[in-house]
């Protein structure tokens, strides 16, 4: 035991410090800072799994690590769409899911926005259009704007929240 304790006190820390990107820091500031002027409180998305692969849900769960610290940004995710301001939707839309995705949207108080990510939220992507798929996200109710990329990565996602919050002039 000595010999092991003696060899940790001397050899020390082996670990290589994390790289981290650039942009993110910056884009979280910006993205509060912007939220705290335009919007004035905190912004609460309901997201809707409308038949995707799960790829895009796992860059989205990534938001809510200490890393990307989404809720330290003003933003969070909310059970119901009673209580939503903006509708992230993932996935091209299922038939089976037309209907929920329909009802959630409706649900959604006024004024409220959409943002389809990933390629299959934009078009219908690898799905595209068929016996089971209506597509993209537009094809079955309004949307704002996309977050293109199979999947896009959870700082392109912080992106296209900054931007459409940028271009519609979110007002509470
Ligand atoms: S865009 Fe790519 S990762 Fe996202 S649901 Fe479609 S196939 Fe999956």
């Amino acid at each position: 035991m000595w010999n092991t304790l003696s060899r940790m006190l001397h050899t020390g820390l082996l670990t290589e410090p994390l790289s981290v990107p650039a942009q993110t820091a910056p884009t979280l500031e910006i993205l509060q800072k912007d939220l705290l002027e335009i919007f004035g409180r905190a912004l609460c998305i309901r997201h809707v799994d409308a038949g995707s692969c799960n790829g895009c849900e796992l860059e989205i769960q990534a938001l809510n690590n200490p890393y990307y610290n989404l809720e330290g940004a003003g933003i969070k995710f909310v059970a119901s769409p009673r209580h939503a301001d903006l509708l992230l939707v993932t996935g091209p839309v299922s038939v089976n899911m037309e209907e929920a995705l329909k009802r959630t949207y409706d649900a959604m108080p006024d004024p409220k926005w959409v943002l389809a990510i990933g390629d299959c939220g934009a078009c219908g992507g690898v799905f595209g259009t068929s016996y089971a798929s209506r597509g993209g996200v537009a094809n079955i109710i309004p949307v704002n704007d996309t977050v293109l990329g199979c999947p896009p990565s959870p700082a392109s996602i912080l992106g296209g929240i900054l931007q459409m919050i940028r271009s519609t002039g979110i007002e509470a």
